[in-house]
This record gives structure tokens, C-alpha cells and sequence, in this order.
């Protein structure tokens, strides 16, 4: 159990509010919009960003209402501006610490210091890494885990993807626009990513894939040069030069901070289907509590029935 002992007192008093909401991805935004207009005057933590994942994506064409896509940092962008417009407060500060023992609740912040009569825990997943030899090393110097961010430092160069998943492909397609090849390189001999994706990846001129092979080494000094590849069939290794190596192989969801406070399975926080985790008062939305479906589409839905429920929560409750 959390012991406020271990973590250092801040000097001012806390900030008291009726919903904290934890996160400001989709999930949280879409929790805030819900959360001012019932009145509750919510203030969101972005943590490291705003509009979570989703502002990572160049085009986001799978969220209802735009037709011709829209890009990821835009969306998140409009859905911040929808809940300030109604009373939301928006601000840059992560959680450190948080006491979930009694209500109201208690989070400690890069900031201060919150009490909470309610709170919204939606603090996403974070990209998983290969833990391969050179990665850690070669980081922001040739390898990556966002194309978006960094796609355009490959211009008229080669990249290798790894993963075979829809952030894999969906990242694949767009670095093309930069890339003159990118190689995917797939564990298996069968894509996870969904049809459409699958499509336009393998009729893409510039997009080739290496099958049942993993990367086990990111090879290079001040940058990546290469990576080292293993046949996982025929255990025979090769080296294949490249400028740059993106890496898409799933996320791991960020609730560390809620280890041994709020029940958990495999990471996501324990939610029963109207985003009520273990402890009363405490509701968890997006990725952070989902296992399965991981879409803008179904973090903004369970973001806005935590803070509908949250909203109930505090009428028969108090705050
Ligand atoms: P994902 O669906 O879990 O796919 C991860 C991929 O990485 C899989 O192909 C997996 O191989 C591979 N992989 C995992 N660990 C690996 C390792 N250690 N070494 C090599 N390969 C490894 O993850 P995601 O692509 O990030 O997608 C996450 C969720 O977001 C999914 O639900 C997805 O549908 C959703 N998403 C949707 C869109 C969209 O709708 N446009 C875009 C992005 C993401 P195996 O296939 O062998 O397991």
C-alpha cells in the first residue's frame, strides 16, 4: 500500500477538485468534455503530451465524422478545445505519486499536489521496446518508435520497420513518403494488421518484407548503420545496412503508478463494464484499461462513460 512517507511533501496546500483526471489522450479529453459539461469543473494532466498516441499518427481515418481523415496532433487539438469550452482545465504536469486509500484521493504531481474527490485514470500505453543490443544506445541517432516524429530526418534514405501489427504498417506507408525503401521485418510469415492496411502495404512499390526473422542487434557507433538479422526457421544470421530502424511491436500499458492500489490484469487496470476499477470512485478509461479493441473510437467512449459514471458516483457520494 502507498505510504505518503515515501514520497516528499510539497510546500503549497493541495489543489482540491471533484474529478482529476489522469492523461489527455483521447480517453481523457473525451472524460473531460463529459466531466465540465456535468459541471464538475475537471482539470486533465496531460502527462508527456497531449492527445495521447493518437497526436503521434499523421492521419487518423478510422474516427467517425472525418470522412477524409484527420491528423493525430489536430484531433487532439479539437478535442481539447471541446472540453475547455465548456470549463475543462487542460494542464501540462504528470502524476508522480497517488494515494488511493481513502477519498478524497491524493496525487502527487511534477506540479504540486491534488485531492480529488473523483478520478479518472487514462494514462495510455507507452511503445514497447525490441531490448536488443544498440537500441537503447542508438536511439534519436537512427532508431525510433514514431514515424510521424521523425520520418522526415530518412529523407531519400532507408528504413527498416519492425513489427507486423497496424502501427507497424500504418507507420510503414507513411515513411515511404520520405524513405526510398522500408523494409518490414516480420516475426512471423502472416501479418496481424488489419486488411486495408495489409493492401496498400504489400501494393506499395517501395515497401518490402522480410518473413519469420527478428532483429537482434541495432549495429552502429555515433549512428545505426545496420541491423543484425536472425532467420527464426533456419537460425541462419545476416546484417542488413540501413539508416534508420522503427520499431512497432505493441505497447505496454503506463499504470505503474496504480501497482498494488488498483486490481490489475496483465498490466491494464481492472475495469467492470461501466470503467469502475476496484476501488469506489476511481474510474479507468482508454488504453490504460483496455486489452482488446486499443482505437481513438473506443478510448473516447470509455472516457466519456467514466466521467458519465464518475458524475453519479459523486451525486450519491458527495464531493
Ligand atoms: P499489435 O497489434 O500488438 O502488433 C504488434 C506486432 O509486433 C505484431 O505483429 C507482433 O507479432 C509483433 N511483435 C510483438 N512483440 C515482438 C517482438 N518482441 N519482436 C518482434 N515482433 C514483435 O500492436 P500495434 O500494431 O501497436 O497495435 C496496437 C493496437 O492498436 C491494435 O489493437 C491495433 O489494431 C490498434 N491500432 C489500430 C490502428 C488503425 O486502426 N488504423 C493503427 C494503429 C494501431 P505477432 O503478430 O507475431 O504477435
Amino acid at each position: 500500500m502507498f505510504n505518503l512517507s515515501s514520497i516528499p511533501t510539497t510546500t503549497t496546500e493541495p489543489r482540491h477538485v471533484k474529478a482529476l483526471i489522469l492523461g489527455a489522450g483521447p480517453a481523457g479529453l473525451s472524460a473531460a468534455l463529459y466531466a465540465a459539461r456535468a459541471d464538475l469543473q475537471p482539470v486533465a494532466l496531460t502527462g508527456t503530451q497531449i492527445g495521447g498516441q493518437a497526436a503521434l499518427t499523421h492521419t487518423i481515418e478510422n474516427y467517425p465524422g472525418f470522412p477524409e481523415g484527420v491528423g493525430g496532433a489536430e484531433l487532439g487539438d479539437l478535442f481539447k478545445k471541446q472540453a475547455e469550452r465548456f470549463g475543462a482545465t487542460v494542464e501540462f504536469d504528470s502524476a508522480q505519486a497517488v494515494d488511493l486509500s481513502q477519498r478524497p484521493f491524493r496525487v502527487r504531481t511534477d506540479n504540486g499536489e491534488f485531492t480529488a474527490d473523483s478520478l479518472i485514470v487514462s494514462t495510455g500505453a507507452s511503445p514497447n521496446k525490441l531490448n536488443i543490443p544498440g537500441e537503447a544506445e542508438l536511439t534519436g541517432r537512427g532508431v525510433s518508435y514514431c514515424g510521424t516524429c521523425d520520418g522526415w530526418f530518412f529523407k531519400d534514405k532507408k528504413v527498416v520497420v519492425a513489427g507486423g501489427g497496424d502501427s507497424a504498417l500504418e507507420e510503414a506507408l507513411f515513411l515511404t513518403r520520405f524513405a526510398t525503401s522500408v523494409t518490414i521485418v516480420h516475426r512471423r510469415d502472416a501479418l496481424r494488421a488489419g486488411a486495408i492496411l495489409q493492401k496498400r502495404a504489400q501494393e506499395n512499390p517501395k515497401i518490402g518484407f522480410i518473413w519469420n526473422t527478428v532483429i537482434t542487434e541495432a549495429v552502429g557507433g555515433e549512428k545505426l548503420v545496420a541491423v543484425k538479422l536472425k532467420d527464426v526457421q533456419t537460425g541462419s544470421e545476416s546484417d542488413l545496412p540501413t539508416d534508420g530502424l522503427f520499431i512497432f511491436i505493441g505497447h505496454t500499458p503506463n499504470t505503474q503508478l496504480f501497482e498494488g492500489q488498483l486490481e490489475m490484469q496483465d498490466g491494464y487496470i481492472k475495469v467492470d463494464d461501466r470503467m469502475h476499477t476496484s476501488i469506489p470512485g476511481v474510474f479507468a478509461a482508454g488504453e490504460s484499461a483496455d486489452p482488446h479493441f486499443k482505437q481513438v473510437v473506443t478510448s473516447a467512449g470509455m472516457g466519456a462513460a467514466a466521467a458519465i459514471e464518475a458524475t453519479h458516483f459523486l451525486e450519491a457520494h458527495g464531493g
